[in-house]
């Protein structure tokens, strides 16, 4: 369960970079939020196949170990060491084959023969107990063929993602149980164990189907939750992104600004940040509208906007206030005072045309923090500054 959460949690990261809903579809299933694509599914079934089948595998030893008890004081016990002869090489050939699958990110496309050659080696070894250790004892023999039904009883939930693997490695060890079993002369309850086991694996197996069936559809409907969170997410981002942002300059909104501008005074008041707000207002833009027309007007703005921004360090923050009310917000050291970038700005709105034939000038109110101030005093500084600029002729900047 651990290795499917944690195989989960990885195709979860691959599906967090799914482009948004807004993007076109590429024919991933994530993108359109329906079923996740099948081989998505197939792969990390087989992941959580292998892990488990390497995990099971690391305690065969203890298999052993249970042979070895089973045969004790039993003449069996001197053809115990022939049967670890097959069964060790097996065992590490199988181990190392699972490791390298593993190592190279157990894909189902690349890596599905080489697991299936570790599940029916698996199988073989343990089929070989019965033909190596199976004597005249009817009590090791019996003893032997319940041990190999707890082999295949183990077997279950390591398979469950993977059930024709269950298929391989059952149908390997039967295969040497029942050649077991027809050997002469045949070691009592051969025959027992070979008939017990397939009609064990046989219902194991009818049932495992609609069981792995099941996990798998779990793992289908996990991957379609996560890439439909990942989608959420993208679109709750894409909302969060259009609430603060000005739909006709791109810029940043008053919203965007308020939170910036909060965050900028507390840092001011507890560290001593400088931090400055310039009020930029353009000037008789109301009579640009009546002469060329709001989609012109428009186009200033934008323009205003940009001219703005441009000029600005990536620290601070251009936000459009309000109608041809624009906020520049001046954060950190190294700090220019304001009234500087105030003119600098004022000087480049006007020296050429904002959009072609259309110039025009800005009054500029600027307010440095000062202790004691909030984000509303330093605005309310500046906006006073800003009427002062429009009182005293336009076209200036005035500080607060
Ligand atoms: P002042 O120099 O005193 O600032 O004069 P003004 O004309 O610039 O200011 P006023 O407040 O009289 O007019 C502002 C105008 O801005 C009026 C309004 O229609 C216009 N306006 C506000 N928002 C937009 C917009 O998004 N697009 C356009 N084209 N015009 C806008
Ligand atoms: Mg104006
Ligand atoms: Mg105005």
């Amino acid at each position: 369960m651990t290795e499917l959460h944690s195989s989960l949690a990885r195709e979860r990261q691959s599906v967090e970079a799914a482009p948004p809903l807004s993007a076109p579809p590429t024919g991933r299933a994530e993108d359109a939020a329906g079923p996740p694509a099948e081989i998505d599914v197939r792969r990390i079934a087989f992941r959580q196949c292998v892990t488990s089948m390497h995990r099971a595998m690391l305690t065969t030893p203890l298999g052993w170990a249970l042979a070895a008890w089973l045969c004790r004081e039993l003449k069996a016990i001197d053809r115990l060491p022939g049967w670890l002869a097959l069964a060790a090489p097996g065992w590490v050939l199988s181990l190392l084959l699972l490791a390298f699958v593993r190592r190279h990110g157990a894909d189902v496309t690349r890596h599905g023969a080489a697991v299936t050659a570790a599940a029916v080696i698996d199988g073989l070894c343990w089929g070989a107990m019965a033909w190596c250790l199976m004597s005249d004892d009817v009590i090791l023999n019996v003893g032997i063929g319940a041990m190999l039904c707890g082999v295949a009883a183990v077997n279950t939930p390591v398979y469950i993602t993977r059930i024709h693997l269950f298929f391989c490695q059952s149908a390997a060890m039967w295969l040497l149980v029942l050649v077991n079993a027809l050997r002469d002369p045949m070691p009592p309850m051969a025959h027992g164990a070979a008939l017990g086991l397939a009609l064990l694996l046989a219902l194991l197996s009818f049932y495992l189907q609609g069981v792995g069936a099941r996990m798998v559809d779990g793992i289908r409907l996990q991957l379609a939750n996560a890439a439909l969170a990942a989608q959420l997410q993208h679109a709750l981002d894409a909302m969060a992104r259009q609430a603060g942002t000005d739909a006709l300059t791109g810029l940043p909104n008053r919203r965007s600004l308020d939170a910036a501008l909060a965050a900028q005074c507390a840092m001011a008041a507890r560290e001593g940040r400088p931090c400055a707000v310039l009020m930029l207002d353009l000037d008789h833009f109301k009579a640009i509208n009546d002469t060329h027309g709001h989609a012109v007007g428009d186009a200033v703005l934008r323009a205003f906007g940009q001219r703005l921004q441009a000029q600005l360090r990536r620290s601070d923050l251009c936000a459009r206030y309000g109608g041809e009310e624009f906020v520049v917000l001046l954060a950190g050291t190294p700090f220019e005072p304001a009234e500087e970038v105030g003119e600098r700005l004022r000087v480049l709105v006007t020296a050429e045309p904002l959009v072609e034939g259309v110039t025009a000038t800005v009054s500029v109110g600027t307010a440095s923090f000062r202790p004691g101030d909030d984000m509303a005093s330093l605005l309310a500084r500046a906006d006073a500054a800003l009427y002062d600029a429009k009182r005293s002729g336009r076209n200036r900047v005035v500080s607060g």
